[in-house]
């Protein structure tokens, strides 16, 4: 036998390939649905003669001249000339040797540009042009030009997006029956609707391709609504069938207490939503329930009542913040509510390391801290509750996607292997936990929470598994914050200002500017603002707070700011979420333009927590572009935190909403929510039918559109 030739080393990718692969274009599917963005017509020739002034045309001609010119600047002129005689010039003003070689006279030309009237008659600015014999065809299809990149060749793109396209599983999947309704009925098949938009035909009506009102675009936007619904109401089927303890406050329990010992009364909008969290919790299924409510409108105690009624019935909460600042804040709040009521808190983050860390992981463990405060840190792997009822997670959407399905797989290993016999406090003698087989599936309680609210539309679809609560009032005696907008030419007045707020006994945050690309510059120019201030208000404290420092050098820094010692806070975004210092009432935005609405928000949302008016003062430096200006106009129009999630989606689309990008699974490629309404009506209608009637059609379709998202809608 001959010998077996060692297996040939896998061949490295190539730059389009990476390409491709970085726009998510992995499989034949893939590239099938990565759509045009518009077509160019190659399908015909103009006569150059009949050629108008802006439009955008292909002719063909022999080059008669080419030469480089020194008009004003260094330019390449080729003159074509077509059959009839009539000229057109094609004008480069950045070209290399070998393009004016590739055109040089004699050869004959396809060209393809605008056409301009200029002072030497028809001309071409950068045409793109190729050789053809006399005899070289027409395209018989409009050309596809695609979503790109600097490394992803057009031409490159076109040849792996027709190979696919024949090769890609497309055969029909849904039920024809089912694809009786009106609004379906005429639409083509998938593979058919698909070719069509890849290479649609000379007389294809441009408009309709372009407006996507066309059927091959209705059926695909259709189809895209469907696998959505679909993915979601499975996942709602699912959750129904798994098991969650029942929780129910205790008479005269920890609830009760916690209630009596507040120092205010809850405003009618927290009691309503601590009553519809606790109808969820004494259920025996899993809540999923998002709590909404605007800044400072008061979630964190609502939060401590559903885990006082978890306590109560004997099982442990963990609540999770996306930051540790955020965290701590909630875990001194907690402690100062609930250790005086003998509940034991645990407080697990990054930075708490060594002794102290496996103190808090054998008090989680044995189940003598009945609640568990953090950061993302609580849901890893050496982090092992006793009996964990709830999960509450506050600031939800700040949680990377990973970080929500970590989660999720956390939640789910919890509680499967522990048996069901209500009520028990887990501090008492338990028997060993039975094998997780004989054990219901079963899920903690998750409650999560978000100064972000959904638009009713995006709740309606994407999260039409999530329960939602609101709360939709402020505590009362807030003040109502006002809001300035200056150009940066006058910080030296603002400076002024904070000086004399300062002399009143005020607070004062100074935002420093986002700087993406850089943690180094955004740290820079947070210690140049720090040292700014500090020099023009020698007699105050003002301190620094940025996202590189150790966790206990911050905690110290916010302990002087709360504390009131210290009266400047200058700091970069980590103050983003949820930091809570009633008496700060002035807030400065450097570079305001580089931040996002909702972001804007959450940090105005620091200051007006007490009875003082509060000023928040938004720096730019211009030019400031179109969707700039709108955020900065909306943020001095209004403070009311739907108004402006409501604007936020006006400004940047769905797809972006709800930190969808970082997670590069975007939310709808090709419908639009509120303009493809009735085809989204059709989809929730036939959805249900699907998944009773044809469950293997209904998973081929989900799977064909959301691959591996399918998991990341659900986290
Ligand atoms: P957020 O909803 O932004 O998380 P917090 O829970 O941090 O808001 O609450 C903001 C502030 O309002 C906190 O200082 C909190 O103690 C206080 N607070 C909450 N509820 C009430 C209430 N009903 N009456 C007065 N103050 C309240
Ligand atoms: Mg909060």
């Amino acid at each position: 036998m001959p010998e077996a030739s060692p297996a040939p080393a896998p061949r490295p990718k190539s730059a389009p390939q990476k390409a491709m692969e970085k726009l998510g274009l992995l499989r034949d599917i893939d590239l099938a649905l990565h759509l045009p963005l518009r077509y160019e017509d190659e399908t015909r020739l103009t006569p150059i003669a009949e050629a108008r002034d802006g439009d955008t045309v292909q002719c063909e001609g022999e080059v008669v001249d080419n030469r480089i010119e020194l008009r004003g600047r260094r330019q390449l002129l080729v003159k074509l000339r077509d059959e009839r005689g009539a000229q057109l010039l094609l004008r480069f003003l950045h070209f290399y040797p070998a393009q004016q070689k590739a055109m040089a006279i004699g050869l004959r030309l396809r060209v393809r540009g605008e056409i301009r009237a200029g002072f030497f008659g028809r001309e071409m600015v950068h045409p793109s042009f190729r050789k053809v014999d006399e005899d070289t065809p027409l395209a018989a299809a409009l050309t596809p030009v695609y979503p790109a990149s600097a490394q992803l060749p057009q031409a490159y793109l076109r040849k792996a997006i027709a190979s696919a396209l024949k090769r890609a599983p497309l055969d029909e999947v849904l039920p024809p029956a089912l694809m009786q309704l009106p609004i379906t009925r005429g639409l083509p098949p998938l593979r058919q609707a698909l070719e069509f938009l890849h290479h649609p035909p000379p007389d294809a009506r441009l408009q309709t391709l372009e407006d996507h009102s066309h059927p091959a675009w209705q059926r695909l936007k259709f189809e895209e609504l469907l696998a959505q619904q679909l993915s979601q109401q499975r996942a709602q089927r699912e959750r129904a069938l798994l098991k969650a303890p029942a929780l129910r406050a205790a008479p005269g329990g920890l609830h009760e207490r916690l209630l009596a010992a507040l120092p205010f009364r809850l405003t009618d909008a927290q009691q309503r939503v601590a009553e519809e969290i606790a109808q969820d919790l004494a259920r025996p299924q899993p809540m999923h329930r998002l709590l909404q409510g605007d800044v400072g409108s008061g979630k964190t105690v609502v939060a401590a009542l559903a885990a006082a009624v978890a306590i109560d019935a004997g099982w442990q909460c963990a609540l999770m913040a996306p930051t540790e600042i955020l965290a701590e804040q909630h875990f001194r709040k907690l402690i100062g509510w609930l250790e005086p009521l003998a509940v034991k808190v645990a407080w697990i983050t990054g930075s708490v390391k060594g002794k102290a860390r496996q103190k808090m992981l054998d008090a989680a463990a044995s189940g003598e801290a009945m609640l568990i405060v953090g950061t993302h840190a609580v849901i890893e792997d050496k982090v092992q509750f006793k009996r964990l009822g709830l999960a509450v997670i506050d600031e939800q959407h700040r949680f990377g996607v990973a970080q929500r399905l970590a989660l999720r797989k956390k939640l789910q290993s919890q509680v499967a292997h522990l048996d069901m016999a209500p009520g028990a406090p887990a501090t008492a003698q338990r028997p060993a936990a039975p094998a997780a087989s004989q054990a219901p599936a079963q899920e903690p309680h998750m409650l999560m929470m978000s100064a972000t609210p959904i638009p009713r539309t995006l709740a309606m679809t994407y999260f039409a598994d999530l329960a939602v609560s609101t709360i939709d009032e402020l505590p009362p005696g807030r003040s109502p914050i006002v809001t300035r907008v200056f150009a940066d030419s006058r910080r030296d007045e603002i400076i002024e200002k904070i000086a004399a707020a300062v002399r009143d006994g005020r607070q004062v945050y100074w935002v420093c500017p986002l700087i993406e690309e850089s943690e180094a510059l955004d740290l820079k120019n947070a210690t140049e603002t720090h040292q700014e201030l500090s020099a023009a208000l020698p007699q105050q404290m003002v301190g620094l707070l940025h996202g590189r420092m150790p966790p206990s050098e911050k905690a110290a820094v916010m302990s002087l700011f709360s504390g009131g010692q210290m009266s400047v806070l200058v700091a970069t975004t980590v103050i983003e979420v949820g930091v809570d210092v009633p008496n700060a009432s002035l807030m400065v935005i450097e570079h305001a333009e580089r931040f996002g609405l909702s972001q804007l928000h959450q940090l105005r949302g620091r200051v007006g927590r007490g009875s003082v008016a509060s000023v928040c003062v938004l720096l730019y430096t211009g030019p400031l572009s179109d969707t700039g200006k709108s955020r900065l106009r909306a943020m001095a129009e209004t403070t009311d935190g739907f108004e402006i999630a409501r604007r936020d989606l006006d400004i940047r689309g769905p797809g972006e909403f709800m930190g969808a990008r970082q997670s590069g699974a975007q939310l709808l490629r090709f419908a639009d929510l509120q303009e493809d309404a009735p085809l989204l009506g059709a989809a929730r209608r036939l959805a249900p039918q699907l998944l009773d009637q044809h469950p293997a059609a209904a998973a081929a379709q989900v799977d064909r559109w959301l691959g591996g998202k399918a998991e990341y809608l659900k986290a």
